[in-house]
């Protein structure tokens, strides 16, 4: 018995992994004919998202999952896929301030920081905050191959095009990101910016809007990222060099350090029309979808991931005991 899953973003590969682990053979498919979501990714894991931000209920489990993942594909590939522990994020105007206050008193993971705290610890000059302990910032590209290499590894067949012929297969998973079906999604335009800077005067991650994260290669940062409802096409282009403009403001940084836009992405988010977790649906009698991970691609993949690969298998089971009773 053999599923096809289609797309190798977070989503795809977190599903192909579980469903290895369920004894399951797995083909991959992905033209690659641009870069993904979770390529473009800044890498940020944590459970804290949106100005005025809640913590989800089932986040604990949601960041066990995924760091619980992340941590096992970094030792099995060998090379450093997180790029830094604990994610600072400031507090930019009073009420963001009190906000932020409040959650740090219900959640013992996360510590406020006033202005001089921030200052003394190398966080901001300029912002009280948040420390986020448990949150992460990954080396998202090279994760994603991580995780495609890893599969690889475990038996899982790559092909780098679409699948033409669904017939040898018992199952199919489309978890194709913005590229998902019609009438499931609605979708933005992200943005990210390459720079290269000699000195960063403050500690990456650094989660505001926009916020900074590392990259693989020395002195090579990312800002992201832009939510663009309103585009002509995907490919990136100069407006989101605003990102840049405004960091810069945020950040009061010295305008004779340099930072050189060195590259730009783009990529699309996808989110559920209504509800805000993930979509996970069957919608025939062999196609299932897996999309919507929207910006918590990281905090949704591996817990999603799972409860996909159960639904399926369980599915599947079903089917076999039918037809072997009919045969009897
Ligand atoms: C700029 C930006 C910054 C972000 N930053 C963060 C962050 O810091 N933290 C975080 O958690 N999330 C972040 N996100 C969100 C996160 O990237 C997404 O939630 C996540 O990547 C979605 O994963 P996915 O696998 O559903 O889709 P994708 O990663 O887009 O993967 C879909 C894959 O399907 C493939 N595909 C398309 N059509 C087909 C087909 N017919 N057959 C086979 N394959 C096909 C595509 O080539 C692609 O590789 C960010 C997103 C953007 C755009």
């Amino acid at each position: 018995m053999k599923v096809a899953v289609l797309g190798c973003g977070y989503a795809g590969l977190s599903a192909a992994l579980h469903l290895l682990e369920k004894g399951v053979k797995v083909d991959l498919y992905d033209p690659k004919k641009r870069l993904s979501a979770s390529e473009v990714s800044t890498g940020f894991l944590h459970p804290y998202v949106g100005k005025f931000p809640r913590k989800p209920k089932q986040a604990d489990e949601w960041m066990y999952e995924a760091t619980s993942l992340i941590v096992s594909i970094e030792k099995a590939y060998g090379k450093p896929l997180i790029a830094a522990k604990g994610i600072f994020r400031p507090a930019l105007f009073s009420a963001q301030e009190m906000h932020f206050l409040r959650l740090s008193k219900k959640d013992h993971s996360i510590r406020f920081l006033t202005k001089e705290e921030s200052q003394k610890e190398g966080f901001s000059s300029f912002y009280p905050g948040l420390w986020m302990e448990e949150g992460m910032q990954v080396y998202s590209k090279r994760y994603v191959d991580a995780l495609l290499q890893i599969l690889i590894r475990k038996g899982a067949q790559f092909f780098a095009s679409t699948l033409d012929d669904t017939g040898n297969y018992a199952a199919i998973i489309e978890a194709m990101g913005g590229d998902s079906k019609e009438g499931y999604i609605k979708k933005n335009k992200g943005q990210t910016l390459k720079i290269k800077a000699d000195h960063i005067p403050f500690h990456i991650p650094f989660l505001s809007h926009p916020h900074l994260s590392k990259t693989e290669e020395k002195d090579v940062y990312l800002i992201g990222s832009t939510y663009e409802k309103t585009y002509q096409n995907i490919e990136p282009d100069s407006s989101a060099d605003q990102l840049l403009i405004d960091l810069r403001k945020q950040t009061k940084s010295n305008s004779s350090s340099s930072w050189d836009i060195v590259g730009r992405e783009a990529a699309f988010r996808a989110y559920p029309l209504e509800q805000k977790e993930p979509l996970i649906e069957k919608i025939s009698q062999k196609k299932w979808l897996f999309t919507g991970l929207g910006s918590k691609g990281l905090l949704f993949h591996a817990y999603f991931g799972r409860l996909l690969a159960s639904k399926v298998t369980a599915d599947l089971a079903l089917h076999s005991e039918r037809g072997s009773k009919v045969q009897r």
